[in-house]
């Protein structure tokens, strides 16, 4: 696979400037937008591969550019945002983005997260009509609904079933407990949300018996969960 194409939206020039020198020096191709207008143009005509967005921008809300590129494209959007506040990133993971990182930010981390999403592109292009997903020791048999980590049947309850094939099905990226509570129950009441954390702590038991040195399921505190692809 080729270098990806990246969209860079950003208003604060010195943070947009270490952005593209780091991408730059990691020979990714770039290009730029300050405002959310031109976050949209840039996205409709140079169809990026990875959009990584400012939420404070100077015209629109980032979290509008989301709603907005998701009318047509379902490039992954990394939101790069000063707001620490989890109603924020929930916002925007909520209207379609894939990922966070909160400034400050390490380029380590900014390079992590881009391959981290590389990865899931790659995957996700090779992806036929799945009969059955694998991550690490992980394997979900989708026909005969049967899951078998390092070679054991694991059992599971319907709903932790339901659970592990959602973020298989969403793997690498950061699901909010809305999303996931209303795909599984079809409602996202608090109560639904403290069911789910009884339910997840449950899965991950399960998923880190057998071996406790993968974590496949990460939690993001106040946020969600995301299922790791090792
Ligand atoms: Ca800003």
């Amino acid at each position: 696979m080729n270098k990806p194409l990246i969209l860079v939206v950003e208003d604060d020039a010195s943070v947009r400037n270490l952005i593209c020198a780091t991408l730059k020096a990691n020979e990714y191709s770039y290009v730029t937008a300050s405002s959310g207008a031109e976050a949209t143009a840039q996205a409709a005509t140079h169809n990026p591969d990875i959009i990584l967005l400012d939420l404070g921008l100077p015209d629109i809300d980032g979290v509008q550019v989301i709603a907005q590129v998701r009318g047509w494209a379902i490039t992954p959007i990394i939101v790069i945002s000063a707001r620490s506040d989890d109603s924020d990133k929930i916002a925007a993971l909520d209207a379609g983005a894939d990922d966070y990182l909160t400034k400050p930010f390490s380029v380590e981390e900014l390079l992590a997260r881009i391959r981290a999403t590389q990865r899931r592109l790659i995957y996700m292009s090779n992806a036929s009509p799945a009969s059955s997903f694998e991550n690490g020791g992980l394997k979900i048999d989708y026909a005969a609904g049967c899951v078998y980590l390092d070679g054991e049947e694991l059992h599971l309850t319907s709903i932790e079933y339901k659970l592990l094939c959602l973020l298989a099905q969403n793997v690498g990226k950061v699901l909010t407990h809305k999303y996931i509570t209303q795909n599984v129950w079809g409602s996202s009441w608090d109560n639904d949300i403290a069911s789910l954390r009884v339910y997840m702590a449950a899965l991950r038991k399960k998923l880190e018996s057998a071996d406790g040195e993968k974590q496949y399921i990460q939690t993001h505190i106040g946020v969600g969960y995301r299922m790791i692809r090792l």
